[in-house]
């Protein structure tokens, strides 16, 4: 199990979120160096991401520097890049960084690239509904439900409609949806209600919709109906049995279950509707042949492993077993496991038995002092639900400063009403759909060699308007009139 390096067991940790952070802190003690590949330099908190897109908190308290989180835990390295391509055979991973690439050895290797949003076969709904799975993705939804408001008292200061800037529409009636809608209406309603002077902010609809006829399925279909009164309580329309057909930058259309198609008018939507598995499973798939599922799920074996490649786990929101959910404790319980199991086999210890994941339970807040949590036959609703919702959240967010931090950031919105993060620029609402435009960061930087090549040019042009200035000084030159 040598390593064709230096001797240590090589394991390489696709991914940074739940599966990668919690399975590279488990090797912590053994004997192994782990070199984390990650695309992003943060680990994502995602269940707090509305949070961030509605103004409650900042980026920073979500998303630590997976580098700092790590620097007291001498056998890992953090690498940034995305991962294009594992060769099983070789067993390599290939990862590239602004169009640099970079080949690294594995003896064990760790997949956990998480899932992306899903727009069920209308990719070019993301120009409209951005999703919710990104630092990026959470700033420009703040971006363009705050925007809208801007807008919308531009247009009313002019006389014009508002109907359009002031309708948010949230799609996708899951967890997130829900506390997107909820957060979105509190917001209309409490937090701006004061700021400005030709809308009235507690005017705005607020529309959660889904195609499923019922609110949380998760959650079951009595806490589901507790869910819905509550956000129709606090002002937000639920339209159920709908179904987004078509979206365009002003609005969408739904068809109804009765066959009807109409027309909703609104600027700001977000897409909280379906997850597709990272593409790295297809790439496992074509050369294990282990199935994917529709979501783009990969089969693996009941101890994590690719199937004919022991030496390769899959962990987290990437796996298809047992009807997993994708939730963050799969991801951390199964990062565990693997984690373990290498370690095991570096000492020749038996095998684990199969892994097995322990629910711990669900939970969704909806407004002020307003939640549900599943836990085993414990339904909850109401205050107790979101005193449990607080408490786990501040259990599992990752540091302790951004615990202390976001603790502040929830006193100032849940006891003042108010939100300590509403700054919006223009670049976090339009970056995305320009970086597109422009087909990527990697056009915007010189490929290597080329940079080279630039600064030596530049190079001999400093050099000598250096000896010039230093020339001018020493001669006494400077505001000394010389006749021509
Ligand atoms: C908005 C939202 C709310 C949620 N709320 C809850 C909740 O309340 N409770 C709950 O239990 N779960 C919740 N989830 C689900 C939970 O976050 C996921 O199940 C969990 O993050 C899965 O962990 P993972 O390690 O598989 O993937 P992730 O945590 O998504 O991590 C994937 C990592 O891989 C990296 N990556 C992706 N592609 C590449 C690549 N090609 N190369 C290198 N790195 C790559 C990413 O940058 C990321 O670091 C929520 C998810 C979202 C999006």
């Amino acid at each position: 199990m040598a390593s064709e390096n230096n001797g240590k067991h090589q394991v390489v940790v696709v991914g940074s979120g739940f599966g990668g952070l919690f399975s590279t802190k488990s090797l912590k003690r053994s004997d192994v160096e782990v070199t984390m590949v990650a695309k992003t330099t943060h680990h994502l908190f995602q269940p707090l991401l509305y949070q961030v897109a509605t103004g409650i908190l900042s980026q920073g308290e979500i998303a630590p520097p997976t580098r700092e989180v790590l620097a007291g835990q001498k056998n890992a390295q953090v690498l940034l890049g995305t991962v294009t391509d594992v060769d099983l055979e070789a067993r390599t991973v290939r990862h590239h960084v602004l169009g640099r690439e970079t080949v690294t050895h594995y003896d064990t290797l760790i997949v956990a690239a998480g899932a992306s949003q899903s727009y069920f076969g209308n990719d070019h709904f993301a120009e409209f509904a951005p999703g919710m799975k990104s630092i990026d993705d959470a700033l420009e939804l703040r971006g363009r439900i705050f925007g809208a408001f801007e807008m919308a008292e531009n247009a009313a200061a002019r006389g014009e409609p508002t109907d359009h800037l002031m309708t948010f529409v949230v799609v996708g009636a899951g967890p997130t949806g829900v506390e997107m809608a909820g957060q979105i209406a509190e917001m209309a309603h409490k937090t701006l209600r004061k700021d400005f002077r030709s809308i009235d902010t507690r005017k705005a609809r607020i529309i959660l919709l889904d195609a499923a006829p019922q609110v949380l399925p998760p959650f079951g279909a009595k806490l589901g109906a507790k869910a819905k009164r509550e956000l129709e309580k606090i002002g937000v329309e639920v339209q159920l049995g709908a179904m987004v057909v078509a979206m365009d930058e002003r609005g969408l259309e739904v068809k109804d279950k009765d066959g009807t198609t109409r027309r909703i008018d609104s600027v700001a939507k977000v897409w909280a509707a379906g997850v597709q598995a990272n593409p790295l499973s297809k790439t496992l798939s074509e050369q294990s042949g282990a199935p994917l599922d529709r979501a783009g799920r990969i089969s693996v074996n009941p101890d994590l492993t690719l199937p004919g490649y022991p030496e390769v786990f899959v962990l987290g929101d990437m796996i298809s077993l047992d009807n997993l959910p994708g939730v963050a404790q799969v991801a951390i319980q199964g990062a565990k496991y693997a984690a373990k199991e290498i370690d095991n086999r570096l000492k020749n210890k038996a095998p684990q038995p199969p892994f097995k994941y322990f629910d711990k339970g669900s939970m969704a807040i909806i407004s002020k002092f307003r939640a549900v949590a599943s836990v085993g036959k414990l339904k909850l609703n109401g205050s107790l639900a979101w005193l449990m919702w607080l408490a786990v959240h501040l259990i599992y967010l990752t540091g302790f400063k951004n615990r202390i931090s976001a603790l502040l950031s929830w006193a100032i919105t849940f006891i003042g009403n108010d939100r300590s993060e509403r700054t919006v620029t223009e670049q976090q609402i339009f970056a995305r759909l320009a970086l597109e435009k422009i087909e990527g960061t990697t056009r915007l930087v010189s490929a290597p060699g080329e940079f080279d090549a630039a600064m030596e040019a530049k190079r001999a042009e400093l050099e000598e308007k250096a000896a010039e200035e230093t020339r001018l000084t020493d001669q006494g030159k400077r505001g000394v009139h010389v006749d021509a």
